[in-house]
């Protein structure tokens, strides 16, 4: 594009922005309130690095000091929502983060997500696997590799995005629908708070959340529990309702947990 045609177009672009600047307040509450990108320090790590299982890992660090919490998605490849969402979260956060650090691995199982399998016989559960090991199988790996990211950035919750083959309320086999929480008093508190509140938009009683104690031994949520002795929970929604539906759980129940570390306001 020549000089000619073009400087009559910055011309009308910079009287446009003079315009805007002039019609809005000079910080308005939202302004005032967000923080800037600028402010958010996002960092990708690899796992399993160099291995066909190599997945990511986000990170986004306030300027401002405060907890850090881990989301995990993606532990088992037929249940893609709960990868979605945290995806849906990471996107969001990133420029939503109040304070401190929030880790989100979208897509723990990267390769059975592709393939729509649980997992594959040559990795085995990642959610049977932790603590995990470095030299282990390929869960163990990727479990050690999560397990290490909750040591090194010394989490204080961790939050695991699965789903259940049908609803809890109609087979109790089967934990769609429920909130599963860590051994400790603050979890079971803080699932309580969850149930109530993303109830409160499913009217249908086979739709609604209960919650259960004791996420299962070798899980993300039990290492953490156990181990690390902080807030943990396994998030279950049921693969019988839509996709978008089962992705709008996870994130309000998701947001409402990172809300109640202060991480992201409450709306
Ligand atoms: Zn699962």
């Amino acid at each position: 594009m020549s000089k000619c045609i073009l400087q009559p177009i910055v011309k009308r672009m910079v009287l446009l922005l003079v315009t805007v600047s002039i019609l809005l307040p000079a910080v308005s509450p939202v302004q005032a309130s967000a923080p800037a990108v600028s402010d958010i320090t996002q960092t990708v790590l690899p796992l399993a690095a160099g291995t066909k299982y190599e997945t990511k890992a986000f990170i986004y660090e306030s300027k401002i000091n405060g907890p850090a919490v881990l989301v995990v998605g993606g532990v088992h490849g037929n249940e893609p929502a709960g990868s979605l969402a945290a995806e849906a979260i990471q996107k969001n956060v990133s420029v939503s983060l109040l304070k401190g650090t929030l880790i989100v691995v979208p897509r723990a199982n990267n390769l059975a997500l592709n393939r729509r399998v649980r997992t594959l016989p040559e990795i085995t559960d990642i959610n049977r696997a932790y603590p995990g090991r470095p030299d282990g199988n390929p869960a163990e790996r990727i479990a050690f590799a999560i397990s290490s990211l909750m040591k090194k950035y010394n989490v204080s919750m961790v939050i695991d995005l699965h789903e259940g083959r049908t609803f809890h309320y109609y087979d109790k086999t089967s934990v769609g629908q429920t909130v599963i929480h860590g051994f400790d008093d603050k979890s079971s508190l803080l699932a309580l708070e969850c149930v109530e509140l993303i109830n409160q938009q499913l009217p249908e009683k086979h739709r609604k959340f209960t919650f259960l104690s004791s996420p299962v031994e070798g899980s993300t949520a039990y290492y953490a529990s156990t181990v690390l002795d902080i807030p943990a929970f396994t998030l279950e929604t049921s693969v019988k309702q839509p996709l978008e539906d089962r992705v709008h759980q996870h994130v309000t129940i998701t947001r409402f947990l990172l809300a109640s570390e202060g991480l992201i306001s409450e709306q």
